[in-house]
């Protein structure tokens, strides 16, 4: 359906985009009251290390179970919660969630050797870091769970930190300097000068899945993967771990580990799974090469 808006213009009608408006006016006006009803649940997904195989920790990736439009992904309603401020209360319990699932899992495992230095990490919107109650609230949840600082990681995309003044830092050096790790995610897609790097109280850059994607071709183009390898080499330097999201293949994993990424996540090793307290740790702790065996059956 076209109307005519007058002289030669027209104006073409979406009902695509018109349901879209729809939904998200109604998505707006649930979300404030969601969190009370309990709508939204964590999935964990492993970050395995390159090197050996072995299971290093897990991101927390938070989803609402919506009673009309079943499972949202994050994308559609982590920018509306940001808009209506439930972002802040929606963070602070992801956060409480993620470090209570890990005091389980270590729980189960007997303790913090058994497990190794696992670690949990979870996103951080750029409102939770203007917000005054970041670190106290991250302070008050590590001394609850009893779990020491280095057992979280807290992920900023690099966006959030474009242009990022004192003010907005102060809270995450103080975090880091807790001994919290911070990871800098999304990294590659911004244009953050790399020189800014050094200023900022990360000890984790995130290489976007871009990347990765671009590691399926064969061969893979020449440019990306110098560009791969600079930014390890200087992350390196400036002694910060490499980890790379959305690996999906054994190949890719393999070319990642050769350019000397180090720690990888992605559907090659787990899909991000329902996991409660009840599960033991729920991933194998060791897989020798990327190479070697498909994912484990029950790891979805
Ligand atoms: P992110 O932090 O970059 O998370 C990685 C995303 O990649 C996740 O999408 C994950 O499910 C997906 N992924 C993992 N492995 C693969 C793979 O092999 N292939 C592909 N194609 N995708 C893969 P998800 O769960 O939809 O989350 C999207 C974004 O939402 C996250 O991106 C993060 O920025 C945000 N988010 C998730 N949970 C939270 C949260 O608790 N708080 C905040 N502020 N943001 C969150
Ligand atoms: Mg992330
Ligand atoms: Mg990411
Ligand atoms: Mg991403």
């Amino acid at each position: 359906r076209a109307k005519s808006a007058g002289g030669n213009r027209f104006e073409l009608a979406d009902p695509e985009s018109d349901a879209r408006a729809i939904t998200r006016h109604g998505l707006t006006t649930a979300l404030p009251t969601a969190l009370d009803r309990g709508e939204f649940f964590i999935e964990y997904q492993p970050l395995v290390h390159l090197g050996d195989g072995s299971v290093r920790g897990a991101e927390a990736l938070v989803r609402w179970l919506h009673p009309q439009h079943g499972v949202l992904s994050p994308d559609r309603f982590i920018p509306l919660a940001e808009h209506t401020g439930l972002i802040v209360p929606l963070g602070r319990w992801v956060l409480e969630q993620s470090v209570l699932q890990a005091r389980a899992w270590r729980d189960l495992h007997g303790g913090a050797e058994a497990l190794g230095p696992l670690r949990i990490n979870v996103n951080l919107s750029p409102c939770q870091l203007t917000h005054p109650g970041l670190v106290q609230d991250t302070v008050e949840i590590l001394e609850r769970t009893g779990m020491s600082p280095d057992a979280l990681c807290l992920e900023v995309t690099e966006s959030a930190l474009i242009g990022a003044d004192d003010d907005l830092l102060k809270p995450l050096r103080r975090l880091a300097e807790m001994g919290v790790d911070i990871a800098l995610d999304d990294f590659g897609t911004g244009y953050s000068n790399l020189a800014n790097l050094r200023r900022l109280p990360v000890s984790v850059l995130k290489l976007d899945r871009s990347f990765t994607q671009s590691m399926q071709r064969f061969p893979a183009d020449p440019v990306d993967l110098k560009i791969v390898e600079g930014i390890v080499s200087l992350a390196h330097s400036l002694d910060l771990a490499v980890t790379v999201e959305g690996v999906e293949t054994g190949a890719q994993a393999e070319q990642l580990r050769v350019l000397g990424c180090d720690t990888a996540q992605g559907w090659y090793y787990a899909r991000p799974g329902p996991r409660t307290a009840s599960t033991t740790w729920p991933w194998s702790t060791r897989r020798a090469s990327p190479f070697q065996g498909r994912p484990r059956p029950g790891v979805r």
